[in-house]
């Protein structure tokens, strides 16, 4: 019998742990490991900036998984050891043949020296709820911030932009970011089409923009300085730490995997999604998305069942799509394969389509894996 650890219950983690289980034969032993006892399903945060979700809605508890066969560990992951194989948890040690690290990205807003206390942060849901009440009565100058590369979902800061112009008809909206283009590692073709939605919309596009802290009412970038009312943001991300600890990251500061098998340096250790670095053929960083967490967790699952001697193992291709919402029910769709030379991504929309299918791809993830 196989002991196969999955650590992290979002969006890489519980495709891996339900595609394993399907897969391996009932023999071997799954168990998921997960902090919160919850999944979070990200995408669907901005919603509950419409007020169109709140967050009992875009979470559930990952108990009826054992329904499944997985066994659920509400566990903080405390240490890993990979020459003993063991995962030191707060509820005691686990021992693993195979380990599959989905263990995310760690937000890291106090990085960067006034942000968090002058700003909202968008990808924390309690902080969303906060930004919800601040925007009701705000009229002014509302500023989006990209405070540092990488981030995950490489579409959310342009979706937050497009959403605020939406709610504040009335306000100045700015987008400021470190980056040359918007999503540049789709290309120059369609970051200049979602340059020119921004500008369609009246949204201020400012590129380059590398923040050096953040005063009341001020940001001050390298060089320049941008005045707020509102300040909302993506913060500094950074691998978790215990990913760290065990040795496990490298210069990059994230977990080094093979870009086809997602193996790790560490024998019978994979790792997939945001805590993973994939340098693309052209030297960029493969973006921090779900669907790439998605599709990495299911080629890992199907290679270890093959090495357990069920099926045939799979590689990650590279292949990804990413809805970008763009008004209310609107949604472009940019997809191609990350891992082609040259990498072709296009726009498709943006339609009311778009719109409608990244509504039912929520419910069919909530359908398809809790
Ligand atoms: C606002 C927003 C919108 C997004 N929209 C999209 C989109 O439209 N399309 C898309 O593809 N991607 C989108 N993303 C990105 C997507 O959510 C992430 O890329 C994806 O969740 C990564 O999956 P993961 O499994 O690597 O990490 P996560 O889903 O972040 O899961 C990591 C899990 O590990 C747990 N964990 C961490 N450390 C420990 C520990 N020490 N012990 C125990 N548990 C631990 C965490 O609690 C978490 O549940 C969006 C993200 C945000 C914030």
């Amino acid at each position: 019998m196989a002991r196969i650890l999955v650590l992290g219950g979002g969006i890489g983690g519980i495709v891996a742990a339900n595609a394993l289980r399907r897969r391996v034969g009932r023999m071997h032993d799954v168990t998921l490991i997960e902090r919160t006892g919850k999944h979070l399903f990200a995408p669907s945060l901005f919603w509950m900036l419409r007020g169109w979700r709140s967050l009992e809605q875009i979470q559930r508890p990952l108990d009826p998984l054992r329904r499944k066969g997985i066994e659920v560990l509400r566990a903080e992951v405390e240490c890993i050891d990979t020459n003993g194989k063991i995962v030191q948890t707060s509820a005691g040690a686990v021992p693993y043949d195979y380990l599959v690290i989905s263990l995310g990205a760690e937000l890291q807003p106090g990085a960067i020296p006034g942000l968090a206390e002058h700003g909202y942060n968008l990808y924390d849901a309690e902080d969303i709820v906060r930004l919800r009440e601040a925007l009701g009565q705000f009229k002014g100058k509302a500023v989006v911030l990209v405070s540092r590369l990488p981030f995950k979902c490489p579409a959310a800061p342009y979706e937050a932009a497009f959403l605020l112009r939406e709610l504040l008809p009335d306000s100045e909206v700015e987008l400021c970011t470190p980056e040359p283009l918007p999503m540049p590692v789709t290309g120059p073709k369609l970051g200049t089409a979602v340059r020119e939605m921004l500008a369609s919309q009246g949204i201020t596009f400012s590129p380059e923009r590398k923040v050096v802290r953040v005063d009341k009412g001020k940001v001050l970038f390298e060089g320049q300085e941008t005045r707020f009312d509102l300040l909302a943001y993506v913060p500094p991300h950074s691998a978790p730490a215990v990913l760290k600890d065990a040795r496990l990251t490298n210069d990059s500061g994230w977990v080094p995997v093979d870009a086809k098998s997602l193996r790790t340096p560490a024998k019978g250790v994979y790792a997939v999604g945001d805590c993973t670095s994939i340098t693309l053929p052209d030297g960029k960083p493969l973006p921090k998305a779900g669907v790439f967490a998605h599709r990495q967790a299911e080629a890992v699952a199907m290679t270890i069942a093959a090495e357990l001697g069920r099926g045939k193992a799979q590689e990650f291709d590279g292949a990804g799509m990413c809805f970008l919402e763009t008004a209310s029910g609107v949604a472009g769709l940019a997809s191609g394969n990350f891992y082609g030379t040259p990498r072709d991504i296009r726009m498709h929309g943006p339609s009311r389509l778009y719109g409608l299918l990244k509504a039912l791809f929520e419910r069919y993830w909530f359908w398809k894996w809790l």
